[in-house]
């Protein structure tokens, strides 16, 4: 690049990433988020960095990569929570055992870090698990990072020394090649302008995803909850076995003798996946909605069954819940693993990483650059 100046539109875990790998290669940054600060999927996610789920070959390869260099780059940012505390995938009876086994003699079982583990031993890993379950799938590479820190608190290190502007309030309206213009007429110029302004398909990316011949990227909703903290700790993330229902690692031919869900986390198609918050509280979700227009409220029968499986699993009743809200990511329609495109010249939108952006941010950021 020749003044080294690289703009990034959207605050976002994804815009944020960028701006670490840019700045790590030494060039200026300017980062712009039309909020006073981002308040998308970035801070309403698990701060699941999820590894076990990911598909075979290229989306693994992309996790595993996006997994470490998480650990680098919030070596020096503790507020960030990166913790590699592993996950468990909870069997609740023979058939799910059986998936979970052949998912464990994968292939790629060992760079998933995939042990099998007898309910004694799962609780041995975890001892908050006082439910009952027939077995658990342990994946030692899935990590915990705190969602609603991560991002801010990557922009505040990167703040503390010259070279990077943040720029909170200022909607990009306008691109043109190597520049932005913000919504006060301000124009931000760089040898590369990268997008990430995650589902908003309309605006500064309308245009260009309008001249799509089939749309490339769709929106989904989750519905989460947070607990007040919960007396014990839960030293990994919790997975149920609806989430194998769900998650491209479990296509095996096991998955096909699961008997059908329940008809409430079917009609919402939820599975569980729970993680303690640095505070104690539980984050639990979710759920997914794909069809336009979402509710604007949420289900609480969706709620009702997440607390009840969690119950089960832990064995005991949850906290009261404290908070409860929706979010939307941005999902590619076709079989890329995110969506990146040219805008102008000098100008690329990034987007669509779907239910792994958390996950892959940090390579999907490396692979802009490279
Ligand atoms: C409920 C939920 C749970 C999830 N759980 C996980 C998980 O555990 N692990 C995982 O890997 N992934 C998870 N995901 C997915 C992950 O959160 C997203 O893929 C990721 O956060 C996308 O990041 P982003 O920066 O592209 O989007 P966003 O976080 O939505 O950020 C986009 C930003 O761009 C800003 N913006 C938009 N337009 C403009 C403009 N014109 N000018 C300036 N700013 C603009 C927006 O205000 C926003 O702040 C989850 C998602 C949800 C919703």
């Amino acid at each position: 690049m020749n003044d080294g100046t690289v703009v990034i539109v959207g605050g976002g875990i994804l815009g944020t990433m960028h701006a670490v790998s840019a700045r790590q290669r030494g060039h200026q940054v300017i980062q712009l988020e039309r909020e006073p600060e981002a308040r998308g999927a970035s801070v309403r996610n698990f701060g699941l960095v999820w590894v076990s789920g990911r598909a075979p070959g290229p989306e693994l390869e992309l996790a595993l990569r996006a997994r470490r260099r998480w650990a680098e780059v919030t070596a020096d940012v503790p507020d960030v929570g990166f913790r590699p505390a592993g996950s468990l995938t909870l069997a609740a009876d023979e058939t799910e055992l059986r998936l979970i086994k052949e998912a464990s003699a994968r292939p790629d079982a060992a760079a998933r870090g995939f042990e099998v583990l007898d309910p004694a031993a799962a609780r041995a890993v975890n001892p908050a698990l006082g439910g009952e379950f027939a077995g658990a799938l342990h994946c030692t590479q899935d990590a915990i990072v705190e969602p609603r820190r991560a991002a801010a608190a990557l922009r505040a290190h990167l703040a503390r020394s010259p070279g990077y502007t943040w720029l909170p309030g200022r909607e990009a309206v306008a691109v043109a090649p190597h520049a932005v213009r913000d919504h006060t007429g301000q124009w931000h110029r760089g040898d590369l302008v990268v997008v990430c302004s995650g589902a908003a398909y309309t605006g500064l990316a309308g245009p260009h995803l309008a001249a799509f011949p089939e749309p490339p990227l769709r929106r989904v909703r989750l519905q989460m909850l947070q607990t007040r903290p919960f007396p014990g700790r839960v030293t990994t993330s919790v997975a149920d076995g609806d989430s194998m229902r769900y998650y491209p690692a479990f296509d095996l031919p096991g998955r096909r003798a699961l008997p059908p869900q329940p008809p409430e986390a079917a009609r919402t198609r939820a599975q569980l996946l729970l993680v303690q918050r640095r505070d104690g509280g539980l984050t639990i979700g979710d759920t997914h909605e794909y069809d336009e227009p979402f509710g604007f409220d949420v289900d609480e029968d969706a709620y009702d069954h997440l607390r009840a499986r969690a119950e089960h699993l832990l064995g005991t009743p949850l906290p009261p819940t404290q908070r409860r809200w929706a979010g939307v990511y941005s999902q590619v329609t076709t079989d890329e693993l995110y969506h990146r495109s040219p805008m102008e010249p000098g100008v690329v939108l990034v987007t669509g990483p779907g239910g792994r952006g958390m996950t892959c941010s940090p390579a999907i950021a490396e692979e802009t650059f490279a």
